[in-house]
């Protein structure tokens, strides 16, 4: 039977009940608790003599008892138990407080490893409430997993030696080939140890192996989704029709965004399908691109769809494409989840009827029921909140369409095969022409009149603005900042302009109204969470005003401030904080600097980590357990590589079921 459909309940000693306490740590199989790893470990592996113990370190004493437990009631509810111990050479007076179970469970002249802290009181060493083991479990080095009040961590290492006990060997993912090139130790020895290590260095070993086959599987994972999409193309664009959509703008296209549409196209009339990432900073145009690909699909007779994050931007969208496509007898229709009941049902039926070309949404379109008549080509944008699985969701719709994903985040290189592993990419890296750079600034708190002169400045002259409200610490309550700030300036200084606010309780439909306002220069000042961040396009708005600057992160920052210098007059960028910290001032230092997305993710990557490209799990990938995206950087590289070459030589690894297996059991909640 394989690991992972041997249910954990099953396993000695679990049980029904218990078994429910392990399903809440995402323990479900056997597989599942091999596969759980200690969060750290108790290294009790050497002991000190009472004599040589440092004050105040968890120390391991290997120690006889010598005279019986003494109880004694302090008052009612409190009782000591006390009792001596000796390691041959010293005693140690240990007092046990109100665990009665562990006082009685003692037996005189038996052997023990006491685990705690060796006090000092005149010329006795005391120890008080240490943890106590006998001798033949105590020592060595203990596995401490993240348990849960009615499941500790003993428990688990119960569990996991019985389990141990019962598969006998591992069956290993790896053959020895793959593992003497690489340097990696046996499974079976690497889960062992990573559980019981019997010394420190075999941990370091053990993670290593264990870490490789983690980042092999995700790699493998990700290289095979892309050849299933890899699929034979059934929607053959015969004709490219993205110079008669360039003829409906206003603007010429930048010789980037023309090599991207290129890409695409060739794509879409080639053997296989298009699946590819369009990766351009903010501003660089990639509705265009979207656009001129969405044009020639449905000039082609097919269907299109495009999905938003947020149905703002699905509005804007839908708005700009009714616009540009007014003369044509392209039929469009919006599709989000405040689409009144009656008009969704009209628009379900048009679209298995074919009577529209292109449905712009929000992720109301991938449910179930939405379905197409004849579906060439699914467009998301701003990706990045889009995960793998809604993406494998979009692609199921209809007969394999194509897909062509935008993002605006501007991922380390390294980062995007991982994120983005199933996917082509094309860079659109090149601005579109008399864009003015956005002048940054960054000030403390001293400068806020200033600013705001210098907005009203903006306003008189016809501009807009926004100001980002301050970030809210854990526990704060976004809404009531927001509007307290918005009330206060519409109160206070900018009482003789019109003032908006949007944040992210408001309900959509109000959201759209303000943005819409916005759009049209009713509103002269948005004043916005960070609900702003996605794709918004307002050319007027010219000044941005980001208050506690300093708890963003800099592509987040930079998201924001794409907002601005859209159009063809100077924009400016502040960015507000108190915080003096040399970290900061570095950080926003580099913000000033450049307006390079994808350097400022890389200052990101390195300084903080990737968990602003990892974290809140908006990329979508399936949870890692034990490799760490920053440390393992190099490994993930290493195991792209080996993933590639296992492909090549056993392209479906019809020799490699374990690994198989291992793949499954990741990418499960998506089903491919
Ligand atoms: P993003 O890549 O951030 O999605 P958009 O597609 O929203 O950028 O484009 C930003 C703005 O630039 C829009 O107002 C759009 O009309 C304009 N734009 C796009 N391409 C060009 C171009 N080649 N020349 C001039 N303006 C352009
Ligand atoms: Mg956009």
């Amino acid at each position: 039977m394989k690991l992972s459909d041997y249910d954990i309940q099953f396993v000695k000693g679990v049980g029904e009940k218990k078994a429910r306490l392990f399903n809440k740590l995402g323990v479900y199989s056997l597989e599942n608790l091999l596969h759980y790893y200690p969060r750290k470990y108790l290294d009790q592996s050497k002991t000190v003599s009472v004599k040589n113990a440092p004050v105040d370190e968890m120390v391991s004493i290997r120690a006889t008892m010598i005279t019986p437990v003494k109880e004694s009631r302090i008052r009612k509810g409190l009782t000591l138990y006390k009792c001596n111990f000796s390691d041959g050479e010293t005693v140690i007076h240990v007092t046990i407080f109100n665990n009665e179970y562990a006082a009685r469970a003692l037996r005189t002249f038996d052997e023990y490893i006491l685990y705690g802290k060796v006090e000092r009181r005149f010329t006795d060493a005391v120890m008080s409430s240490p943890q106590i083991e006998s001798v033949n479990t105590g020592l060595g080095i203990h596995p401490i997993y993240p348990a849960t009040q009615s499941l500790n961590s003993k428990a688990i290492a119960k569990a996991v030696r019985n389990a141990f006990d019962k598969i006998g060997v591992v069956e290993d993912t790896l053959d020895d080939e793959i593992r003497k090139k690489y340097g990696l130790c046996t499974l079976d020895f690497a889960l062992k140890e990573i559980h019981f290590p019997s010394c420190t260095e075999n941990i370091e070993v053990a993670r290593k192996r264990l870490v490789f086959e983690e980042l092999l599987t995700l790699q493998l994972g990700l290289l095979l989704l892309k050849g299933k999409r890899n699929v034979r193309n059934n929607h053959i664009a015969k004709k490219d029709f993205s110079e008669e959509f360039y003829s409906l703008l206003s603007f010429e296209p930048t010789a980037a965004q023309k090599r991207c549409v290129g890409d695409c196209v060739s794509d879409i009339m080639s053997e296989s399908n298009m699946n590819r990432l369009i990766q351009g900073d903010v501003g660089s145009g990639k509705t265009a691109v979207a656009g001129a690909v969405m044009y020639t699909m449905i000039r082609n007779g097919f269907q299109t769809a495009m999905m938003a994050p947020t149905e703002i931007l699905a509005v804007q969208h839908y708005e700009s494409f009714k616009r540009l496509f007014e003369g044509t007898d392209i039929r469009l229709a919006l599709l989000t989840g405040s689409t009144k009941a009656s008009e969704k049902r009209a628009i379900k039926c048009d679209l298995i009827d074919g009577n529209i070309d292109l449905i712009i949404g929000t992720h109301a379109l991938i449910q179930n029921d939405v379905e197409f008549k004849n579906l060439g080509l699914v467009c998301t944008d701003e990706q990045h909140r889009f995960g793998v699985e809604q993406r494998a969701n979009l692609a199921m719709k209809g007969d394999n369409p194509h897909l062509l994903v935008m993002s605006a985040t501007p991922i380390p290189r390294t980062l995007g095969l991982i994120i983005y592993g199933e996917l082509d990419i094309s860079i659109l890296d090149e601005l579109p022409p008399n864009r003015q750079e956005i002048r940054t600034d960054y000030v403390d708190s001293s400068y806020h009149e200033r600013i705001y002169k210098f907005i009203k400045k903006a306003l008189d002259n016809g501009r807009q603005a926004y100001i980002v409200c301050p970030l809210v610490e854990d526990g704060e309550s976004d809404l009531l900042s927001a509007e307290e700030y918005a009330n206060s300036l519409s109160q206070g200084v900018f009482a003789n302009y019109s003032l908006g606010l949007l944040h992210g309780r408001m309900k959509s439909k109000l959201k759209d109204e303000v943005m819409q306002k916005f759009s049209d220069g009713e509103i002269q000042i948005l004043v916005s969470t960070t609900v702003i961040e996605v794709g918004v396009d307002v050319p007027n708005a010219t000044v941005m005003l980001i208050e506690n600057a300093d708890r963003f992160g800099l592509s987040q920052l930079h998201q924001l401030r794409g907002r601005v210098g859209r159009g063809s007059e100077k924009s400016f960028c502040i960015l507000v904080s108190d915080n003096q910290g040399e970290q900061t001032k570095e950080r926003l230092g580099i913000m000033k600097s450049t307006s390079n997305g994808f350097k400022i993710a890389e200052y990101d990557l390195k300084t903080r980590g990737p968990g602003d490209f990892f974290g809140k799990r908006q990329h979508g990938l399936p949870n890692l357990k034990i490799a760490d995206m920053v440390e393992d950087i190099q490994t993930l590289n290493t195991c792209r590589v080996c993933a590639e070459e296992l492909l090549k030589a056993d392209s479906r690894l019809d020799s490699h079921p374990v690994l198989c297996d291992k793949i499954n059991e990741m990418f499960k909640r998506t089903d491919y």
